[in-house]
């Protein structure tokens, strides 16, 4: 397939979901790593698409929600000193803080600026040398290198006022850390194809065997998520437990060599604290050796009250996949994308944001097969 277009085909998914229903007997949980599959699936209405006995839940991949609150309310005092320029992603920019967001603090007269790259940020720097510039490095693996890269450069270049708030995390820990919770639901997961393009998928493997749990690493379009899950259902039936790589046309199992040696050069693996998840062994990165001269943790200390999280939001049940938005009192009541309480309803990739937009405002939402093809309901007795 060459075009955008041929990956939403409707005769194509429609070929998809019958196979599912064909090979689906007994019910599964499964789920999607990232946030932005999530915003497929509930955009597209995949799950309308499914047996009703296949449950997805959403998993923990967005970036946004699961920076911890601690760090939003250290970047709001970063951004609030009169020397520095702060530089974020604009999903950032809203996610609210014990107290403010990063917006509030723009609106208070914080010069807070949105940037598309980390190194349109670094290209403030140069042009702003009285200025202390600081970009907000969020992600998981899939923006580490061009994050490793700005501070690559900033060293390279010999940029003095050019930092890092660093609060990158890793999937695969995530993973392991939710398998191995007594709470667990989930089956198979579809893992983040664009963070195996960077990474590769060795390490999966040693997850499916420990946990005897299916991953298949999985793309983005409606058609890639319908293939996913065929792919791990046919595995749940089949009793098999194996890494398969749906994203082909993207992925190889080494990923991307250049990138990961760009990330360790200037990043080592850290614990990290997850929003919602608590700490996790091993599961992020800081700046390492003389990067280090680049971390705006070390260039402002900053000793702030302990966070508050907000007593109403439910997202670290929501990221572990054992709650879904509708489910949170607060959802679309108290909680709006004008008023958040919570990351992912603000976050683009967040999935109370996903429901929000796209109007699944209730449970019975979900899986209604009434919208199924006719035929294809036709055919099934569940
Ligand atoms: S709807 Fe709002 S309050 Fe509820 S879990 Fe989502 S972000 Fe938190």
């Amino acid at each position: 397939m060459k075009f955008l277009s041929e990956y939403r085909d409707q005769k194509a998914a429609e070929r998809l979901s019958r196979a599912i229903w064909e090979k689906a007997t007994r019910p599964w949980t499964i789920m999607e790593i990232c946030g932005g599959q999530t915003h497929t699936i509930v955009k597209s209405g995949l799950e309308d698409l499914l047996p009703k006995d296949i449950t997805l839940v959403h998993g923990p991949g967005c970036p946004v929600c699961v920076t911890p609150i601690e760090l939003i309310d250290k970047a709001v005092a970063i951004a609030h000193r009169p020397e520095v320029i702060f530089c974020s992603f604009g999903d950032m920019l809203r996610v609210p803080g014990s107290a403010k967001s990063l917006f509030d603090a723009k609106a208070e007269g914080a010069d807070v600026r949105i940037v598309y790259s980390p190194l349109d940020a670094l290209k403030i720097a140069k042009q702003n040398p009285q200025r202390e510039v600081v970009f907000f490095a969020v992600g998981f693996e899939t923006t580490a290198p061009a994050n490793a890269m700005a501070a690559w450069q900033a060293d390279y270049d010999h940029i003095e006022n050019f930092s890092l708030l660093v609060s990158h995390v890793l999937v695969p820990p995530a993973m392991e850390a939710l398998l191995s919770s007594d709470k667990c639901v989930v089956q198979g997961f579809l893992a983040a194809g664009h963070v195996c393009t960077v990474m590769g998928y060795e390490e999966y493997f040693p997850i499916a065997e420990r946990y005897q749990v299916p991953i298949v690493v999985t793309g983005f379009e409606p058609l890639d998520i319908l293939e996913g899950i065929l792919m791990t259902v046919s595995q749940l039936e089949e009793g098999r437990h194996e890494v398969e790589n749906q994203y082909a046309r993207a992925t190889r199992r080494e990923g991307n060599r250049p990138a990961q040696e760009r990330i360790m050069q200037v990043f080592e693996v850290v614990n990290r604290q997850w929003r919602g998840l608590g700490e996790i062994a091993a599961s992020g990165f800081q700046l390492r050796g003389r990067f280090q001269k680049h971390d705006a943790n070390r260039r402002f200390p900053f000793n702030g009250v302990p966070a508050q999280e907000s007593p109403e939001c439910i997202s670290g049940l929501i990221l572990q996949g054992i709650k879904k938005p509708h489910e949170c009192p607060a959802f679309a009541v108290k909680c709006t994308p004008e008023n958040p309480l919570g990351a992912p309803m603000v976050s683009s990739e967040g999935a109370c944001a996903a429901y929000y937009h796209y109007g699944r405002r209730q449970a019975n939402d979900h899986q209604s097969n009434d919208r199924v093809q006719p035929e294809l309901s036709g055919t099934q007795s569940r």
